[in-house]
Order: structure tokens, then C-alpha cells, then sequence
């Protein structure tokens, strides 16, 4: 049994290499075990909000997520048969000047890739890929991480950054129970130059219907474009990035829809499909010296566009509280997990009613639809729906 009793983190992902960066920044010593053999990304877009920006320009990412995102002008909100357009905010100027850092979009493997470059440079030995954890237990001297190849490693704290099918909140809590909910995202990436020019490529754009959504931002200097839409479906259960559809299938869930999406879904290569599970937002996270971070304890509807965001601000509120209850694992997670875990719960929560408002069946009828996109999206109730979120700093939460 390798005995070091450092910090370890199951998960080698957006929240758990966010952690381990935020630690080694602090001096602590830190190993990554990720189930991958290869550290790599989905092929697909993420959105970060100011909040989720300010983590990583705290890590001193500016630089390097410089080269490689897109700040969109604007969000725009668009009714799915008619095409009407509504500006929801600005992500340009005017929203730095509000938040003091940008909007950004980015392509997963891209923000990983800088992550993983950062902690590689930091300390090269820190990431042990092909290493699956299977279970973890704990005694009074720390915690022991069982792996699938018989493996066993003790560690004085252990983060469970493993996502949505989670072994260390299995080994915690028992096996989850996530009710499926209705819901199922169809998702990819275009080239730009495959699509009409009635597609704005600089703006972010929201097209909401009865039962139905779609979501699109450009990724990579505006050379992709980033798609995601989101149909009530009751016969798709697959909770994964990797399922492949139909562009068939695809256009028939969309039926009736504008002809701008058709042209999306024709610009695909292929269409993936996600079902979303729900899961109730968990009451505790930690148990003694083993805790969880990201999807893993506040998996989410994508509704938000928070679920990363939140991962990445788990991962610095952690480092903080290992730095500042140093020496004490168990009295920093408490820590941890108090400042955090009320916020995660309501970003779970504002996902879910965005889900119900995205798809009204107010809009089958385009004259009250009208009235329903324009009351839904006021300013103040965008104000009350996102301020929280964005303004939040993970650097000066107090711990
Ligand atoms: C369609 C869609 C669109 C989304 N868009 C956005 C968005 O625009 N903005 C946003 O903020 N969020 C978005 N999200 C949410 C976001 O993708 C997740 O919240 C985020 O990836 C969570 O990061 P994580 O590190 O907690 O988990 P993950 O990204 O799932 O990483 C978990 C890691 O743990 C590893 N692992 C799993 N089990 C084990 C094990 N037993 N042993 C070792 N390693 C293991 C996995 O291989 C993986 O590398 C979206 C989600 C979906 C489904």
C-alpha cells in the first residue's frame, strides 16, 4: 500500500484537476487518479459565467484560455417556429465592465487541456491515469482508495471528483437513485462554414419552445459552433456523452421547428443523445475525511449552464480550506462543504425551473408567446436568475 497520506482525488475532470491546481498553487501535496488511460475531453462546448471565470483567472489561466476561447456579443433568446429574437444580455463589453471578467465559451477538451498543462508543470508526477477506484473506506489514521486493478492507496483526505456515476459517493452514501427526467439533450459541434448566414455565429443563442429548447455558441475563434437541443422524450434513458443518434431522428423531434435549426441538425456530422437524470439535491456531502466535489454530489440540468462552473468553484473553495485547516482534513471539509453546499443546491435548483420555463406550452401559440418570452425575460427577473450566480467570487468566499 503506498502509504504517503497525501490529499487524493478521484477524478481527473474539470472540478477535480481545478482542485488539484488550486492545492499544488498552495503547496500541498496532491495525486490525481483518474479511470481514463488517456487525460482527454469529450468533443463538445462549455459555457463558463463570470463566476466560474474568476476561478480560473485566480488559478493565472488568463493567459493560456486567451489563446483558445470566444466571448460571444450577446445572448439572444429566439421562438422556435417564428425566428422572433429578443437580446437576453450582452456578453461583450458591457458585461466585463459589470462582473469584471468575460463570458466564456470554450471547447472542453481546450479548458482541460489547459488545466492539465498547469498542473503538469506544476508537478509532473501528480496525475496517474488508468487508475479506477472502486471503494473507499476510512479508520481513525485517514482514508484508504481501493482501485480496480487491487491497488490500494492512503490518503489523509480524499475527493471524490468523479462525476455523475460516482464510487466514492457509493462508498459514502450507498448507491444513488436518479429518476430520469423526461428530458433528453441532443448535442455536437458544425463548422461554421456549413451553416446559412441567418445563423449569428458571434451570439449565444437560446430558441425556446412547447417541450423543446436548443442552445448554440460559438467555440474556437468562432470556427465551430456548439449545439445542444433539448427535447421532453420519454424513450431515450442513456445518461452519456458518447451515445450516437440520427440526424433523422433528430429532425423529426424537431418537427414543426424553424428551418435555421433543420439547417443545424443538417450541418451535423453525427447527433449525440443524453438522457438527463434528475437527482435531489443531497443533503450532506462529507463523511470524516472523505468528501465530493462536482457532478459527483450537485450533478444538474444544463438549463443553468452552472454545473461546471460550480465544479470549478468547489475546487478552489477546497484548496482554500486544506490551506487555511491545515493539518486538520476533517474540520476543512466541514468547512468546505458548508460553504458550498447551500449555493450548489440552488444552482441544482434554478436549473430545474429553467427547464420548466425554456419550454412552456405558452409558446405553441406565437401571439402569446410574444408576451410570455417578453415577461419571462425581463430584466429584473434576468437580474434575480443570474446575479447570484455571477457575482460570486470563490477567491474571497470566507472559509
Ligand atoms: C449537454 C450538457 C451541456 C452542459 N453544458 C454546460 C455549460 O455550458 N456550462 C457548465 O458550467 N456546465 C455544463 N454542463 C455540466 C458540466 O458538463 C458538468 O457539470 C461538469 O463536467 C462536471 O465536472 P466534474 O469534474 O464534476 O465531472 P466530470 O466532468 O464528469 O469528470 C469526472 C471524471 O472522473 C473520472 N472518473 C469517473 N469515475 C471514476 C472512477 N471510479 N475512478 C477514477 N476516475 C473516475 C471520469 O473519467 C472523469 O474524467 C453540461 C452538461 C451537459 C450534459
Amino acid at each position: 500500500m503506498g502509504a504517503d497520506g497525501k490529499i487524493v482525488i478521484i477524478g481527473g475532470g474539470i472540478g477535480g484537476l481545478t482542485a488539484a491546481l488550486a492545492l499544488l498553487q498552495r503547496g500541498i501535496d496532491v495525486a490525481v487518479y483518474e479511470q481514463a488511460a488517456e487525460l482527454k475531453e469529450v468533443g463538445a462546448g462549455v459555457q463558463i459565467g463570470p463566476n466560474g471565470t474568476r476561478v480560473l483567472y485566480a488559478l493565472g489561466l488568463e493567459h493560456d484560455l486567451d489563446r483558445v476561447h470566444v466571448v460571444a456579443s450577446g445572448k439572444e433568446i429566439r421562438l422556435w417556429n417564428t425566428g422572433q429574437t429578443w437580446t437576453l444580455f450582452d456578453l461583450g463589453q458591457q458585461s466585463v465592465e459589470r462582473y469584471g471578467v468575460p463570458y466564456l465559451m470554450l471547447h472542453r477538451r481546450d479548458l482541460h487541456a489547459v488545466l492539465a498543462g498547469a498542473i503538469a508543470h506544476a508537478d509532473p508526477g501528480a496525475l496517474h491515469l488508468g487508475k479506477k477506484c472502486v471503494a473507499v473506506t476510512q479508520n481513525e489514521s485517514g482514508a484508504i482508495v481501493r482501485f480496480e486493478d487491487g491497488e490500494t492507496v492512503r490518503a489523509s483526505a480524499v475527493i471524490g471528483a468523479d462525476g455523475i456515476h460516482s464510487k466514492v459517493r457509493e462508498s459514502l452514501f450507498g448507491k444513488d437513485r436518479p429518476e430520469f427526467s423526461g428530458i433528453v439533450a441532443w448535442r455536437g459541434m458544425v463548422p461554421a462554414n456549413r451553416l446559412p448566414s441567418t445563423i449569428k455565429m458571434n451570439v449565444a443563442t437560446n430558441w425556446v419552445g412547447p417541450g423543446a429548447h436548443v442552445v448554440h455558441y460559438p467555440l474556437r475563434r468562432g470556427e465551430l459552433l456548439n449545439v445542444v437541443g433539448i427535447v421532453e422524450d420519454e424513450m431515450w434513458q442513456v445518461e452519456s456523452w458518447t451515445q450516437p443518434g440520427s440526424k433523422d431522428e433528430m429532425h423529426e423531434k424537431f418537427r414543426g421547428w424553424h428551418a435555421d435549426i433543420h439547417a443545424l441538425i443538417d450541418a451535423f456530422d453525427v447527433p449525440y443523445k443524453w438522457a438527463l437524470m434528475g437527482r435531489a439535491p443531497m443533503p450532506r456531502w462529507s463523511e470524516g475525511c472523505v468528501t465530493l466535489l462536482g457532478d459527483a454530489c450537485h450533478s444538474m440540468m444544463p438549463m443553468l449552464a452552472q454545473g461546471a462552473c460550480q465544479a470549478l468553484e468547489d475546487g478552489l473553495v477546497i484548496a482554500r480550506c486544506l490551506e487555511k485547516y491545515a493539518g486538520k482534513p476533517e474540520m476543512a471539509l466541514r468547512h468546505y462543504e458548508l460553504a458550498r453546499r447551500e449555493r450548489a443546491n440552488k444552482a441544482v435548483q434554478g436549473s430545474a425551473e429553467n427547464a420548466k420555463r425554456f419550454h412552456s406550452q405558452q409558446m405553441a401559440d406565437a401571439a402569446q408567446a410574444d408576451a410570455y418570452v417578453a415577461g419571462e425575460w425581463q430584466e429584473n427577473k434576468i437580474k434575480a436568475r443570474y446575479d447570484w450566480l455571477f457575482d460570486y467570487d470563490a477567491n474571497s468566499t470566507p472559509v
